[in-house]
């Protein structure tokens, strides 16, 4: 599961944990993008959202921050993260988690066709994102599509199967904007991450 995590919140989490039952996943990795090539520069450094996923995830451990892209320099590039994991695990079922608004983009990620060669990938539903296709990815998407978690396990990369979550209309933008006015962060994202932002003072005017 890729993304800014700027800051991770229960949308995330919450997604992480049904996504991993529903497809039997052994684990999760949440991958914080250190320079996210496709949108504006994080208000908060790759360690302090780094360091806000370790407090949110402490407590579990199929829910595993990994900092591989705060490794390499460069932009974070999701087709290297996968070419490295499967390097790795030359023969593992991966998948590639990532909600629907941002699967509607994807034909804009650098070299996004080689996705489907090193992985799975699972489309979360969220509020707000409708499923919107165009072109070459529409047609990819259609072709892939399964709806049988156990069918991911019989090939190791290339399925794409939508995935019905739990409907938390809560963004990292919201909560930025929230701490920013000094209004209250409870029960959109777990308390030590609220007391890391409010320590550090991250996202005040
Ligand atoms: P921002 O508002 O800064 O873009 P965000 O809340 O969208 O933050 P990201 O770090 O951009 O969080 O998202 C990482 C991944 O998690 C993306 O694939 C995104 O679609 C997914 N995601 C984020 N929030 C939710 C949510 N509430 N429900 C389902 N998926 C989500
Ligand atoms: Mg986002």
């Amino acid at each position: 599961l890729g993304g800014t995590f700027d800051p991770v919140h229960y949308g995330h989490l919450r997604a992480a944990v049904e996504v991993r039952e529903r497809l039997g996943l052994g684990e999760v990795r949440m991958l914080p993008s250190a320079n996210p090539p496709h949108r504006a520069e994080p208000a908060a450094s790759a360690e302090h959202r780094f360091e806000m996923l370790q407090r949110a995830t402490s407590c579990q451990d199929f829910l595993v921050p990994d900092d591989c892209e705060m490794r390499r320099t460069g932009p974070s590039w999701m087709v290297d993260t996968l070419s490295a994991f499967r390097e790795q695990s030359p023969h593992a079922s991966l998948v590639l988690i990532i909600g629907q608004d941002a699967a509607n983009g994807l034909h804009r990620w650098h070299r996004w066709e080689c996705l489907f060669a090193l992985a799975h990938i699972a489309v979360m539903r969220r509020p707000g994102a409708a499923s919107d296709y165009h072109g070459e990815l529409q047609e990819q998407m259609r072709k892939r599509r399964v709806d049988d978690p156990a069918s991911l396990t019989r090939s190791p990369a290339g399925s794409v199967i939508p995935v019905e979550i739990t409907q938390l209309e809560i963004s990292s933008t919201d909560i930025r904007e929230k701490a920013e006015a000094g209004r209250s962060l409870l029960y959109l994202t777990p308390l030590p991450v609220i007391e890391y932002i409010r320590q550090h003072g991250l996202y005040a005017c």
